[in-house]
């Protein structure tokens, strides 16, 4: 028997989500976000489940785009780093790749450029983000010197939020404010704001283009809302051997837990380098054969251990849920003090991914 680590993806619950971003944005064009392997969840599948649904996928960079093409995405797909080195060039014109142009050395390089046919630019703004992109003030500029050397075609401003999560804060008003005073110059422009928490909660930011990544595999990126997605990834394993421990001892790796009980406690094939977060705290919640248990003792490479002490009927094959459709991602993500989106990208290649 194949060890039980594994994680479940739901292509149905993929393709509900988008359907719900479309739906909350009905007249923007869908970008779908399908960068670091679609988070985690095989970006070949996921990609191919959403192809008819969506018009283009992001990506980061261009192995990324070169694996979806192989495979034998047709969409539009965005580099959303753009390109490092000038020849990379020659690829993104046979892939026929959407780029992102964020620095003054993509621009010169698409100028030098010797292109087949002229390619969709993505015009990053800065808005606030204050990490990729082009101050509003030179963008005039680069539009110039884009429509002089004809190599990119169509060309789309876009900005990216830096706290469209936090519905509190006056941030994305901030970005929006500065963007819209460039596009008052451009009323024609295609433009792109949005990712998942602007697609949820900030109409003015949909515009022409939608960029959602986190919400189409189901995590709800705004705490304390609900907004109808579907868990994507179910994380899951079995206990694999059980042992009972008495007052006093302490379980696995160092003195992270002390029993003060009697107890029953299972192994679970899952470790830190399936991805399982090594700082995990004792009593995150777990679910084991459909009952809510919880996590006891410090997580190790291959295997964890939780508590069965009150669930007599589950033993050795007992099937654990970590996160998935029975255990919020954004509660073992904050337990764990990270985010729902570092959780699923960082499951490693040893958790083979089953497609359903
Ligand atoms: N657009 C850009 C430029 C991004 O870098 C990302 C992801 O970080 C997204 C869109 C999607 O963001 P989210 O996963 O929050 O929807």
């Amino acid at each position: 028997m194949a060890r039980p680590a594994r994680a479940r993806i739901d292509l149905d619950a993929i393709r509900h989500n988008a359907r719900l971003a479309q739906t909350l944005a009905p007249d923007s064009q869908l970008m779908a976000i399908v960068k670091g392997n679609a988070y985690g969840h095989g970006a070949v599948p996921v990609a191919r489940a959403m192809a008819d649904q969506v018009d283009g996928f992001g990506v980061a960079c261009i192995e990324e785009a070169r694996e979806l093409r192989d495979a034998g995405i047709h969409n539009r797909l965005l580099l959303l780093e753009g390109f490092f080195t000038a020849d990379e060039l020659d690829e993104i014109d046979r892939l026929r790749l959407d780029v992102t142009v964020h620095s003054d050395y993509q621009c010169h390089a698409i100028e030098q450029a010797n292109l087949s046919e002229p390619i969709a630019v993505w015009l990053k703004v800065n808005t606030g983000m204050n990490r990729l992109g082009f101050a509003p003030d030179n963008v005039p500029d680069l539009i110039q010197r884009l429509d002089r050397s004809r190599q990119g075609s169509e060309r789309i401003l876009m900005t990216h939020l830096a706290q469209a999560d936090d519905p509190g804060t006056s941030t994305t008003k901030d970005q929006l404010a500065r963007l819209n005073a460039l596009l008052d110059q451009y009323p024609n422009l295609p433009i792109s704001i949005a990712n998942s928490p602007g697609v949820l909660e900030w109409p003015a930011t949909h515009a022409n283009w939608i960029r959602p990544g986190m919400m189409l595999f189901g995590a709800n990126p705004i705490a304390d809302t609900q907004p109808g997605l579907k868990a994507a990834m179910a994380l899951e394993s079995a206990v694999i051997a059980e042992r009972r421990i008495e007052p006093g001892d302490t379980l696995g790796y160092g003195d992270h837990y002390r029993a003060n009980r009697p107890m029953r406690v299972g192994v679970v094939a899952m470790g830190y380098a399936d991805g399982f977060p090594r700082h995990a705290p004792n009593g995150l919640p777990v679910q084991i054969d459909g009952h809510d248990s919880v996590l006891v003792g410090r997580v190790s490479m291959d295997m964890l251990t939780v508590d069965l002490t009150d669930l007599p009927d589950a033993g050795v094959g007992s099937r654990v849920e970590f996160w998935g459709p029975n255990v919020p991602i954004e509660t073992i993500a904050r337990e764990c003090g990270t985010i729902p989106y570092e959780l699923v990208s960082q499951v490693t290649a040893r958790v083979p991914r089953y497609f359903e």
